[in-house]
């Protein structure tokens, strides 16, 4: 079902929209910029620490932020909080290229540094491009060093180099997974010599970092130091009508979702808008989705509206629905055969409903209770959002994986939800404006359902 979002909107309106999306992307090329930046729209917005407030009462908004990486806001509505939460969950982790803990090697007249990919790249994708150097050092004594270098145009930038046609006769024969290797994924950082007789290349960049940021190379040990690409968001098209950009999965539902409840004033339930950390490698560690943070987080909203017990929490559990907000495959005209066109997005189609993610059979998904589905698109109904439904990709083509069956474990009714990107997980993801923006209004409804 081909459908056209473009008719039903006002289009400055959804450009003006999208140019503070395009702001949002250039400044969080990484999780924890993403932290900041959303922290200091929550701020601006009238949202306060949770830890600072002692009762809460309906209208209050408070956010909290674990370790950085993650960030949780909330609106509290007017109905108890026992009678659940309007959860929308997105993720703020993008696939990029880490540095490896000892990094720091010279080969060829070059100081270079080992890198460990994140999440599902092709690898092929990551060569021959000015990538930006972003993230923290933590020096023994718990003191941090920022790290953003490549961002500021007068910046030097690094880059991952690939093979010259010339002499790849043997790598463009070989398979694409074998072509491209991780350990070939070494980054340039250098070539001056210093004036030592060994590591000269090493050694001046190790001096170089000493004077200017001041930390030592035991320092990479406790550090996380992203490549991501260097080019900033950009409107796409003749017509201006997408943006091409670093970082779109899932930076575009997490906008999304922000800028909807960065707007609410009294909503009738307890609105929370949760962006998470490590989804793009299965949702694990204490900032993913799997951790305990999110229960731990509504159990002191539960404790400051009225009162704590295991019992309130499970509560609030049992009646609260989300909304899964992760993009999805939009249907590319250049791949159209991996897509099955009845039950596809496409671009412009609006927002697009997943009932099932998964691979093989709908497996490792948590495949939304029909009941849910149709409560979700009769909101979207009241509302005039623009919707499309959608499976990721043919059966058995492939397939993929949200937050949406960790919030589901929780016992909550949970669908997914998202924006159709092209070239997703690739250093410059596509994504229509008016998808955007349909998200946007999509989430905002959902909060005040
Ligand atoms: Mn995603
Ligand atoms: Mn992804």
């Amino acid at each position: 079902m081909e459908k056209c979002a473009w008719t039903a909107v006002d289009r400055a309106t959804v450009f003006d929209f999208c140019d503070g999306y395009i702001s949002y992307l250039n400044a969080g090329k990484t999780e924890r910029l993403c932290v900041t930046i959303t922290e200091e729209m929550a701020k601006n917005a009238g949202f306060v620490p949770l830890d600072t407030v002692d009762n809460l009462t309906a209208g209050m908004k408070v956010y909290q932020v674990n370790r950085a990486k993650n960030i949780v806001l909330a609106v509290i509505g007017k109905e108890p909080i026992t009678a659940g939460v309007n959860l929308v969950a997105a993720h703020i982790d993008s696939p990029r290229v880490d540095l490896k803990p000892n990094p720091l090697y010279e080969d060829s007249g070059m100081a270079m540094v080992k890198t460990h990919y994140y999440g599902g790249i092709k690898k092929y994708q990551w060569t021959a491009i000015p990538l930006s150097l972003i993230g923290v050092v933590v020096r023994a004594d718990g003191s941090v060093v920022d790290i953003n270098i490549g961002e500021e145009a007068t910046d030097p930038v690094f880059t991952i180099t690939d093979l010259l046609p010339h002499l790849a006769v043997e790598q463009m024969s070989k398979k694409m997974t074998e072509a491209f290797t991780g350990e070939d994924l070494n980054a340039l950082i250098g070539s001056l010599p210093s004036d030592d007789d060994k590591d000269k290349y090493k050694d001046n960049i190790l001096t170089l970092i000493r004077e200017k940021y001041g930390f030592e190379e035991e320092d990479f040990i406790s550090a996380e130091l992203e490549l991501v690409p260097t080019f900033p968001a950009r409107s796409l098209g003749l017509d201006s009508s997408m943006i091409g950009a670093y970082g779109q999965d899932d930076r575009v539902c997490a906008y999304t979702a922000l800028a909807g409840i960065l707007e609410l004033t009294n909503p009738t339930r307890t609105a929370v808008c949760f962006l998470a950390d490590k989804e793009e490698i299965g949702s694990v560690g204490n900032t993913g989705m799997k951790s305990r943070f999110f229960e731990n987080f509504l159990a002191h909203l539960a404790s400051k509206c009225g009162g704590y017990t295991d019992l309130t929490l499970r509560e609030i559990l049992t009646n609260s629905m989300c909304l899964s907000a992760d993009v999805t495959a939009g249907m590319d005209p250049n791949y159209k055969s991996v897509c099955e066109p009845l039950n596809s997005a496409y671009m412009g189609g609006g927002l697009a409903i997943c009932k099932y993610t998964g691979a093989r059979g709908k497996s490792s998904t948590s495949d939304a209770n029909a009941e849910f589905v149709a409560k979700v698109r009769g909101i979207f109904n009241q509302n005039n959002i623009t919707w499309q439904i959608c499976e990721l990709g043919k059966v058995d083509q492939g397939g993929g994986g949200t937050v949406a069956q960790y919030i589901a474990n929780l016992d909550v009714d949970t669908l997914d939800v998202g924006v159709p990107l092209l070239s997703m997980h690739a250093p410059f993801e596509v994504a229509s404006k008016v998808d955007v923006y349909m998200a946007y209004l999509g989430y905002k409804a959902f909060y005040l359902a």
